[in-house]
């Protein structure tokens, strides 16, 4: 079987558990690899964050509830959060220490992780 290299894809020659040419191949290979996963994983970080700076701005209007709309509207972004914490019958959504439980219809409470133990 016709065996290449991982990284630029020459052919290899000698011990067939051999994936790269040579060390440059090899790090180069792991590097990309590695640089990709950064990507994605600051991709993810860059929504959370920005959804942490809404539910900042939020908590400075000293407004206690609020609406899915608004939180949209500014790129709120409900698919991504850090955790959850299971209330009596709802769940609390978490951006790192900021987080929001649903009250009624499409309108949220702001809450902290840190003060507020259900
Ligand atoms: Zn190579």
């Amino acid at each position: 079987m016709d065996r290449r290299c991982n990284c630029c894809g020459e052919a290899l020659l000698g011990r067939s558990d051999k994936r790269f040419c040579n060390d440059a191949c090899r790090s180069q290979h792991y590097h990309l690899h590695h640089q990709k996963e950064r990507e994605k994983i600051s991709d993810i970080n860059r929504i959370l964050r920005n959804n942490r700076r809404i539910l900042l701005e939020w908590r400075s209007t000293n407004e206690e509830l609020t609406y899915k709309d608004k939180l949209l509207q500014k790129g709120f972004c409900f698919e991504y959060y850090t955790h959850f914490r299971e209330l009596d019958d709802r769940k609390a959504y978490f951006c790192y220490d900021l987080g929001y439980v649903e009250e009624g219809r499409a309108r949220y409470k702001l809450i902290s992780d840190q003060e507020e133990r259900f």
